[in-house]
């Protein structure tokens, strides 16, 4: 039988497979384990191609996260604004630095925060909006843009899913005060380890990440404030280096699997994804909404297709945040998504065939049962 998994990091090595050795070797010689050239080297790559002003590697994207609110002096007695649909890492930082979470609704189409929202949770306390670009697709930043100015708030990005994703033409990374990216193994640019990066569009700001990268010393021994050890290794930043070549026409690859998908999916009882035409998605995941989910989950399992539940938990509802007082109900839009989403095999070493196969295997799950699509897809469907 056919096994489409989710990911196919062993055959995406054999790509790559020389010019890591070749990057392990040179470090070996050099013995540069820590801050040795690759570190600056892909620093300056991504800076360029994003267009951020400054660009601070760290050991991995919550700890861009945790950088960026520390950078922004945010603490105890402030709230941070951010969806209960995402990744646990983002409210966590949150959590961490002494700030409460505020855990708001996202649009029922683009998965994203909603402005409107965000909006109505701003209080004298908000310090800032975390926009989570989820699953690859960047958030309605301008309208969240205009209320932080109004509101004097700092946004960040936590675009951990979405390096080479636009908006409007703009750059995800670039449509914030900071910008956070991992490159987790899994994500869009993976790599051999734990990774990330802080984007910033001030270069002051940055000098902070860089500074509480490590442990806040401004120059040697002289500590300006405390950071922490949030440093990226030689080793794996030049092997990011290498698998950056790949990284845009990888990205590619996703897009056309998800045009595929969009195409072959059209008339099945599910919605795919909604994509406003001034937004490039990169498809870190290809999550449609469906009914029977779970059945539909282990119906694909039994032939062979892996999928994904991005997330089954909303955060406001996670065991930890109990004493934040949230309650099933508060966030229906978040807790529906949660109950129905999917995601699908969608990575870039991905055949045709594979695609039009999860497809198939989706209408025969469907086939036998006389199911409405879901009230989005409707709503798609008129668009
Ligand atoms: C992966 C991810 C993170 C955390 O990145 P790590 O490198 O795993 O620490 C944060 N936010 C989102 C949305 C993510 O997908």
């Amino acid at each position: 039988m056919r096994q489409v998994t989710m990911l196919d990091l062993a055959t995406e090595h054999k790509i790559f497979e020389d010019d890591i050795r070749a990057v392990v070797d040179t470090v070996l010689s050099n013995q540069k384990f820590i801050n040795g050239p690759y570190v600056g080297e892909l620093e300056a790559a991504l800076r360029e191609r994003t267009g951020a002003a400054a660009a601070v590697a760290v050991s991995n994207g919550t700890d861009a996260l945790l950088c960026s609110l520390m950078a922004l002096g945010i603490g105890p007695g402030d709230e941070v604004i951010l969806p209960s649909f995402t990744f646990f890492a983002t409210a966590g930082a949150v959590h961490r630095v002494g700030a409460k979470p505020v855990f708001v609704e996202v649009d029922r189409q683009t998965f994203n925060i909603d402005p409107q929202a965000v909006e109505a949770a701003v209080t004298d306390k908000t310090k800032a909006i975390i926009a989570v670009h989820l699953f690859g697709q960047c958030a309605e930043m301008d309208a969240i843009a205009e209320i932080a100015l109004r509101r004097n708030i700092r946004v960040i990005e936590d675009a951990a899913q979405a390096l080479g994703g636009t908006y409007h033409g703009r750059n995800a990374c670039t449509l914030s005060d900071l910008a956070c990216v991992s490159f987790y193994p899994t994500k869009n640019l993976g790599g051999y380890g734990e990774g990330g990066m802080v984007f910033a569009q001030d270069e002051a700001l940055g000098t902070i990440v860089r500074q509480l990268r490590n442990h806040g010393e401004s120059e040697r021994y002289v500590h300006e404030r405390v950071g922490g050890n949030f440093r990226l290794d030689t080793m794996k930043a030049g092997i990011l280096l290498v698998k950056l070549s790949s990284w845009e026409s990888f990205n590619e690859r996703r897009r056309a699997n998800a045009a595929m998908y969009d195409r072959l999916l059209a008339e099945a009882p599910v919605a795919t994804p909604y994509v406003p035409s001034h937004i490039r998605h990169v498809y870190h995941q290809y999550s449609i909404l469906c009914h029977q989910r779970d059945e539909l989950r282990s119906f694909l399992a039994d032939r062979g297709v892996q999928s994904g539940i991005y997330y089954a938990i909303p955060l406001h509802l996670q065991k930890c945040f109990e004493g934040l007082g949230y309650r099933r109900g508060d966030l229906p839009v978040t807790e529906e998504l949660c109950d129905k989403i999917l995601s699908l095999p969608c990575h870039p070493m991905l055949a045709e065939d594979d695609v039009d196969y999860v497809a198939s295997c989706v209408h025969e799950y469907y086939a036998s049962s006389e199911l409405e699509r879901p009230a989005i897809a409707a709503a798609n469907q008129s668009r």
